[in-house]
């Protein structure tokens, strides 16, 4: 059985105050989930170290938004994933649509950044994800297979096994227009198919999560979805009870 996993995206939000106020609001309806479920935060680089104390006791990981693709050196205004590992950060995305549409992150620039994580054993959380656009012309499938191809082409097994997968569908992003669950099993399906492809029992164990609008309404739903294996969460990850329903929301099968 896959572990199931709800991943929460604070992008630029949040100071300390509120990691104090969120950590114990959350603390308590997350050590109640049934064993099997993994949560997570990720969040601006400068909360991580109080992230990661706040939750030193707690099952709550914590996860970076973006490292730098080099190991170290100088690289002004850039945070290795060994900086991360030492503060003590279990995981962090690459190739959030933000990071490839506004700050240019190239499928080199994703690969190194994956492979940097991995060096340090930090799950890498890899996004992908068709434009409304490419969506309208029928490319979803091969925009979606083609940035998967990436990792694929480029990682062994044993590499690709420690990376977690988001479909985001861009047109679904802090839209409120969340894909239906069946669109999104049918991309999740194709995704595994996919990895099926290069190897059957890695696509068999692949956490695949979806993102998009998900909310406390609309995530059992999703969840539900046998190729869903939980949510990469933005908006709704800023409300303690929200994120904590949504949560609750994911059975473990
Ligand atoms: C995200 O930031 O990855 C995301 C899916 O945002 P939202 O849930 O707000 O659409």
């Amino acid at each position: 059985m896959r572990r199931k996993l709800v991943a929460g995206n604070w992008k630029m939000n949040g100071d300390s105050a509120f990691v104090s106020a969120f950590s114990s609001a959350i603390a308590p309806n997350i050590q109640a989930l049934p064993e099997g479920i993994d949560v997570l935060i990720a969040a601006p680089t400068i909360l991580l170290p109080q992230l990661c104390q706040e939750f030193a006791l707690t099952r709550v990981l914590v996860a970076a938004q973006n490292v730098s693709s080099y190991a170290s050196g100088a690289y002004t205004g850039e945070t290795s994933a060994e900086m991360l590992s030492k503060a003590g950060c279990d995981a962090c995305l690459v190739g959030h649509s933000e990071r490839r549409a506004l700050f240019g992150d190239t499928d080199e620039v994703m690969l190194s950044k994956v492979r940097r994580l991995l060096e340090v054993e930090i799950q890498p959380i890899f996004c992908i994800g068709e434009t409304l656009e490419q969506r309208d012309l029928g490319q979803a499938s091969n925009v979606v297979t083609s940035q998967l191809a990436l990792l694929l082409d480029n990682l062994s097994s044993e590499a690709l096994g420690k990376i977690a997968v988001a479909y985001e569908p861009v047109w679904a992003i802090g839209t409120g227009r969340t894909a239906s669950p069946e669109q999104a099993q049918a991309m999740h399906e194709r995704i595994r198919d996919h990895v099926r492809q290069k190897d059957a029992e890695l696509a068999e164990k692949m956490v695949l999560l979806y993102g998009g609008s998900v909310n406390a309404d609309n995530s059992s739903e999703l969840f539900a979805q046998p190729d869903i294996d939980g949510g990469l969460v933005g908006g709704a990850s800023l409300q303690a009870d929200n994120f904590a329903q949504i949560c609750k929301s994911i059975e473990c099968r």
